[in-house]
């Protein structure tokens, strides 16, 4: 899968996907990470890319102009046909698991990032196919959200993560968080993993995990078990605990 961020803080960006997990995934060439520096495609001298909104207000809005030309300069390299763009906005659909899943079949992507007080909003009616938020609350650019986005969408392209199980039973699969782990040693401060951990019994372990979760899940986000899909047992349970 390919990433390509239109940004004004390249290096940012680079600087802090390059390490562990996506890093080693790009030297593998699983994934690749491509930013582009929206200021290489302004069209001034000073390599300006920001101006004063019409109608007044605070802040400096980015221009249209060089968001555009950096978007074609990459739509021309890699495809020559429109591609899906994201544009990172606290207005957007709030970024989830689920959206991570289905953009993680995309071949190309690519990530907008917006600073000062947004884009010129013409630019963005021409160029951007999808509006996304990483939660409500406002930050200073696009950088760190795109950063997010392709953190969780690419464990989930294949490869990427030595175990593809461990992508596979995770928080927010079916609706439900995922099951308190223990690791060495046995006993820990006085504190005992779980016998039935220990026990090597598949079944006696995995509904075990299972109620956990629906536990954990009751207890922290009741909101998800709502949409969770349980068996009648599983629901007599819920009620119980
Ligand atoms: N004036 C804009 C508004 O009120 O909607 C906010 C602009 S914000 C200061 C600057 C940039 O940060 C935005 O263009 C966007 O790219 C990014 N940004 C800020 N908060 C974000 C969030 N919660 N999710 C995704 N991107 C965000």
């Amino acid at each position: 899968m390919n990433f390509h961020i239109l940004t004004l803080f390249p290096e940012m960006v680079m600087n802090g996907l390059n390490t562990s997990i996506i890093g080693r995934a790009v030297s593998r060439d699983l994934l690749s990470i491509d930013a582009v520096n929206i200021r290489d495609y302004a069209f001034n001298k000073h390599q300006s890319v920001d101006d004063y909104p019409y109608g007044g207000g605070a802040g400096m809005l980015m221009q249209a102009e060089p968001v555009y030309l950096a978007y074609k300069a990459v739509e021309e390299k890699v495809a020559k046909r429109k591609l899906r763009v994201v544009y990172l906005s606290p207005q957007g659909d709030t970024f989830t698991q689920k959206m991570a899943e289905e953009m993680a079949q995309e071949k190309e992507l690519v990530l907008l990032c917006g600073h000062y007080e947004g884009i010129d909003e013409r630019v963005l009616e021409e160029i951007v196919t999808d509006y996304v938020s990483i939660g409500d609350y406002v930050l200073t650019g696009g950088e760190l959200p795109a950063m997010v986005m392709v953190d969780t969408i690419s464990r989930l392209v294949p490869g990427v993560l030595h175990n593809d199980v461990s992508a596979e039973f995770e928080s927010f699969q079916d609706n439900l968080l995922e099951y308190p782990q223990y690791s060495r040693p046995e006993e820990w401060r006085g504190k005992k993993v779980p016998e039935v951990l220990l026990s090597g019994h598949h079944a006696k372990i995995e509904k075990w995990r299972r109620e956990q979760s629906i536990l954990r899940t009751k207890e922290r986000r009741p909101d998800l078990l709502e949409k969770c899909e349980l068996t009648e047992e599983e629901r007599e349970f819920t009620q119980k605990a």
